[in-house]
């Protein structure tokens, strides 16, 4: 399980740097690079979720399943990297997010 940041500050599940979720899902099936991949458990911050209803639940032990399968740290569709850097500051949807950590095979 990786040591999980990430910078999507827009999300509704981003506190402090951290995910509130136990698992996220990292699409890009076919991704080369890190920018063909993203974060599908993205959920864009509207009036009515705001990160405070996800603060008790944030834990840096996040679970990611992923699914760059050209990914050297992607292990049956498991993250086995020692920690990974989600990056999408100022995205409001996932396809503006990305896993920085991606490392082509
Ligand atoms: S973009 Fe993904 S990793 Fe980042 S807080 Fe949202 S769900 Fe968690
Ligand atoms: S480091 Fe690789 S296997 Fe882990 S989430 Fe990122 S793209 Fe997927």
């Amino acid at each position: 399980m990786p040591n999980l940041v990430c910078s999507v500050e827009n999300c509704a599940y981003n506190y402090d740097y951290l995910c509130a979720l136990k698992e996220i899902r990292v699409a890009g099936e076919n991704a080369v690079d890190a920018h063909s991949t993203c974060c599908g458990s993205f959920r864009d911050r509207t009036e009515t979720i705001t990160n405070c209803e996800y603060c008790g639940g944030v834990t840096k032990e996040t679970s990611v399943c992923c699914l760059a399968e050209h990914c050297a740290y992607n292990d049956s569709n498991v993250c086995c990297a020692d920690g990974i850097d989600i990056c999408g500051c100022g995205s409001h949807s996932a396809r503006g997010t990305e896993c920085a950590s991606f490392h082509a095979v």
